[in-house]
């Protein structure tokens, strides 16, 4: 009697916890589901989003004269740049023509640190050969943030930009970098899936890992 008694107590709490267990699994596979869907809902960028926040045009960090951006300083001169998104940092690459003639028999070395949890940029440069090669070292915020950028740019840049880095093809969050070319001010992607550019005179070889390194060499057609 007592065996029993045991029997039907241990078949009761197994059929409890087997109701349970159907009870909760699909409340939990819910909730991871939601949370896949809110981590890519992040990266997603709506109509909404992709509307400039910035009053005034010509404070526009691209093609205006904002004073909190290096683009004034750089725009139309012969050379490549690199753009941490996020806080709009611009990077000269080096490999335009050496304006003080002085320096151009030199290798250099120079590392930039965009502010806090953005990117750290490591630049190598030979003046002679004009190559620079940049590693960039990802900070905690390296995926491309449209609530930041859409207050730096006008409309029409920020419309360009977006074009470029492919935010709407793609389900993977896109990093917030990209470069540029400062003589014509068009803007080239710098997400995974590209690998190599020739822009005008240079040719660029991107690598993608847990760094990225973009390599700029002056390769004029002969
Ligand atoms: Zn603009």
């Amino acid at each position: 009697m007592k065996q029993y008694r045991s029997t039907i107590i241990i078949g009761g709490l197994m059929f409890l916890a087997g109701l349970a267990i159907g009870l909760c699994l699909p409340a939990m596979r819910a909730s991871t589901l939601q949370m896949d869907s809110r981590e890519s809902e992040q990266c997603q960028v709506t109509q909404d989003a992709a509307k400039s926040t910035l009053y005034n045009k010509e404070e526009c960090c691209l093609c205006g004269s904002n004073s909190r951006s290096l683009m004034g300083m750089y725009r139309g001169k012969d050379g490549l740049g690199i753009i941490s998104l996020n806080n709009w940092y611009v990077l000269d690459m080096g490999v335009g023509k050496a304006e003080d003639e002085t320096m151009s028999g030199q290798n250099s070395s120079r590392i930039t640190a965009t502010g806090e949890g953005g990117c750290i940029f490591h630049v190598d440069l030979n003046h002679v050969r004009r190559i620079s090669e940049v590693r960039i070292e990802y900070g905690e915020e390296n995926y491309f943030d449209v609530d930041k950028v859409r207050g730096y740019l006008c409309q029409t840049c920020l419309d360009k930009l977006l074009d470029v880095i492919d935010v709407y093809g793609d389900s993977e969050c896109p990093t917030g970098l990209c470069m540029i070319d400062f003589q014509t001010q068009e803007l080239y992607s710098l997400q995974n899936q590209y690998v190599t550019y020739y822009i005008r005179d240079y040719y660029v070889k991107i690598e993608s890992g847990e760094e990225k390194i973009v390599t700029a060499v002056y390769a004029p057609e002969k």
